[in-house]
C-alpha cells in the first residue's frame, strides 16, 4: 500500500441510528448524577455499559467499578449496572446496608418482569440468549429453577422439560435478529404450543443499529463497527456484516483504525454499538479524512425518539 493508495476520494456512509441507546444514557447519567450530588468514590457493580471509553471517563471522574459487592464498603451507594442484576443481589445489597441505585435499563426490567409471569404460570422458560452475559445471569436469576439458556437451535433438540405444552421463551435484548428467529423456529417445532413474550423482547435500540447496518452493506466496500468487544449488540453487527461475507473490523475507537483496511475502500460504512459514545463515531470519521478527501453521508432508516427519565434512589434500609 502506498500513501496514494489510502489518499483516493472517499464516501463515509454513516449508518444511523447508532451509537447511544436510551438506556445506556440513562445508566451514565445515573452516575454521573451520583458524582456530582456525593462527590468520589461512587461504587459501581460491573461495567455500568459494556464500553471501556465509558468506563475509563467514569473512572476518571471517582467511579470505582468492582466485580461483586462483596468489594462494596458497608453503608456505601453502590450502582448496578444498565444490563440488570438477579434478585438475589438486590437482597445483598439490603443485608450489607448499601443505597442502591438501580440502572438497569427498562427494556431488561421488562423482560425480567415477564420471566417472573411466565414462572409464575408454571412455564419452562427458555432464556434465548449468550450463557455468562451480565443481562442473562440477570434475567436468570429471576426464576433459576423455572429457566434453561440456550443460544443455538442445535440446543434445542437437547432439551428436557417438565411439560412440553408448558413452554414459553424469552430473550437477551441485544441479539441478532436473525440468530432469535431461528431458535425460535426450533422451539416452535419442538413444542407448537410455545407462548411468545407480549412484545418483541429484543430492544428498539439494538433492533434499528441492526436495521441501520442492513442499508449500507450493499454500497460499501468496508464497514467499520465502534464498540468494545464484549458489548453484545456490538458483536451482533459485526456477524450480520461476517455472514453476508462483507469486510467489516471492530475498534474500539480512532486509536484503532488501520489505514491499510481503507486502502482500496472508496466507500466506507461506519456504525456504533448502542454502548459507544458519539465522540468516538466523529473521531473515527476525522480519522479517516485524514487519509484523503472524504464526503460524509448520514443514511437514516428511522429517528429515535425513546428516553428513559431518571428513576430516584432505593431508601436506605434501616438499621
Ligand atoms: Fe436498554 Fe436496549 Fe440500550 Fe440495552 S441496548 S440498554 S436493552 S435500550
Amino acid at each position: 500500500m502506498t500513501d496514494q493508495d489510502n489518499a483516493l476520494p472517499r464516501t463515509v456512509l454513516l449508518a444511523s441510528p447508532r451509537s447511544f441507546c436510551a438506556g445506556v444514557e440513562r445508566a451514565i447519567e445515573m452516575v454521573e448524577r451520583e458524582l456530582d450530588r456525593r462527590g468520589a468514590p461512587v461504587y459501581v457493580r460491573k461495567q455500568i455499559v459494556h464500553n471501556t471509553h465509558v468506563v475509563n471517563d467514569l473512572r476518571e471522574r471517582g467511579a470505582v467499578f468492582v466485580e461483586e459487592l462483596a468489594e462494596v464498603p458497608n453503608g456505601s451507594v453502590v450502582v448496578f449496572s444498565a444490563h440488570g442484576v438477579a434478585p438475589a443481589v438486590h437482597a445483598d445489597a439490603r443485608a450489607r446496608g448499601l443505597t442502591v441505585v438501580d440502572a438497569t435499563c427498562p427494556l431488561v426490567a421488562k423482560v425480567h418482569a415477564e420471566a417472573r409471569r411466565f414462572a409464575t404460570r408454571g412455564d419452562t422458560i427458555v432464556l434465548i440468549g449468550h450463557p455468562g452475559h451480565e443481562e442473562v445471569d440477570g434475567t436468570l436469576g429471576e426464576a433459576p429453577r423455572a429457566m434453561v439458556v440456550v443460544s443455538t437451535a442445535a440446543e434445542v433438540e437437547r432439551l428436557e422439560v417438565a411439560d412440553a405444552g408448558k413452554v414459553s421463551y424469552l430473550t437477551q435484548t441485544t441479539l441478532g435478529q436473525d440468530e432469535v428467529s431461528e431458535v425460535v423456529a426450533a422451539l416452535r417445532a419442538r413444542f407448537p404450543q410455545l407462548r411468545e413474550p407480549p412484545s418483541d423482547d429484543i430492544c428498539y435500540a439494538t433492533t434499528n443499529r441492526q436495521n441501520a447496518v442492513r442499508a449500507v452493506l450493499d454500497e460499501a466496500d468496508v464497514l467499520l463497527v465502534i464498540g468494545s468487544t464484549n458489548s453484545s449488540n456490538t458483536l451482533r453487527l459485526v456477524e450480520m456484516a461476517q455472514r453476508e461475507g462483507r469486510d467489516v473490523h471492530l475498534i474500539d475507537g480512532p486509536a484503532d483504525l488501520d489505514p491499510a483496511w481503507l486502502a482500496h475502500a472508496s466507500t466506507v460504512a461506519v456504525t456504533a454499538g448502542a454502548s459507544a459514545p458519539p465522540h468516538l463515531v466523529d473521531g473515527v470519521v476525522a480519522a479517516i479524512g485524514e487519509l484523503g478527501p472524504t464526503t460524509v453521508t448520514e443514511r437514516s432508516v428511522i429517528e429515535e425518539t425513546v428516553r428513559f427519565t431518571l428513576p430516584g434512589r432505593e431508601p436506605t434500609p434501616p438499621g
